[in-house]
């Protein structure tokens, strides 16, 4: 039920090389791998300090971590198998990483496999993620592909919704047909982007996040808003370093659809 829900957002880096120019975590550069302890410690504090157990694990504090596979793979088997949080019950977030996700595939884990797009054109992508450049749009889309072909798991897609710079219809459409042209199972979380201090982006409004969402479903894409109930922010892969390391904690953040 939803009282006994508690989902942990954590990190698999200390710092994070992509440089997503939307997030607090890229600006501050790349610092070193946590170890799965490391990892796992993250949890065992939350449990810890809210007397509760942890139900819901998203890979989405700092950190890229299909960068730190091997360790991030080994803490969420303990995490699955010793501390009895179900793998589907796991997101492991990536902005993409070349020849990962076939690596990850290879764990044959039930855990869900989230990558962050934001932009369903390589020219809008690699203007919001700079990482971008090194691994095509349409590379992402066949690994994604055939990781679904692998692991029969359906993969979600993160789009953090930038007022101006990603969320007109034209673009909600360009993401449904970059989805449909493929052949696998497909979530698409939509976050609304939530300015911080310093922050170069805007919130889009909630009229042009319904807007954007109808045009997925229209296109029969399944499709949430994420929201970020009780917290100012916290949804994107490290979108707040500061934020997270106040309040590494996410409740309910999981897919609060409000059909428009
Ligand atoms: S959004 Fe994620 S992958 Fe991108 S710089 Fe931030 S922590 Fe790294």
């Amino acid at each position: 039920g939803k009282a006994s829900r508690l989902t942990a957002c954590i990190s698999s880096q200390v710092g994070c090389p992509m440089r997503c120019t939307f997030c607090a975590t890229g600006k501050g550069g790349f610092a070193r791998n946590l170890m799965p302890y490391e990892i796992i410690d993250q949890v065992l504090h939350i449990q810890e300090h809210f007397g509760a157990r942890v139900s819901n694990i998203v890979f989405m504090g700092m950190g890229e971590p299909l960068l730190n596979l091997p360790s991030v793979m080994q803490a969420q088997d303990f995490l699955n198998k010793t501390m009895g949080i179900g793998a589907r019950h796991i997101t492991i977030s990536t902005v993409g990483v070349p020849n990962a996700m076939g690596k990850m595939a290879q764990y044959n884990t039930q855990c869900t496999l989230a990558i962050s797009l934001h932009a369903a054109t390589q020219a809008a992508r690699e203007a919001i993620v700079p990482s971008a450049k090194a691994y095509p749009i349409q590379a992402i889309m066949d690994d994604a592909e055939q990781y679904f072909k692998s692991t029969g798991r359906r993969v979600s897609f993160e789009y953090t919704l930038l007022e101006g710079v990603n969320n007109s219809l034209e673009q909600a459409a360009e993401l449904a047909a970059l989805i449909r042209a493929r052949d696998m199972a497909a979530h698409v979380n939509l976050i609304p982007w939530n300015p911080v201090d310093e922050s170069e982006f805007q919130r889009p409004s909630r009229n042009s996040v319904f807007r954007f969402k109808k045009i997925l479903e229209e296109k029969h894409i399944s499709v949430s808003i994420r929201a970020t109930r009780g917290l100012d922010a916290a949804a994107a892969c490290g979108q707040l370093r500061n934020m997270y390391q106040k309040n590494p904690l996410l409740e309910d953040i999981s897919n609060v659809a409000t059909v428009a």
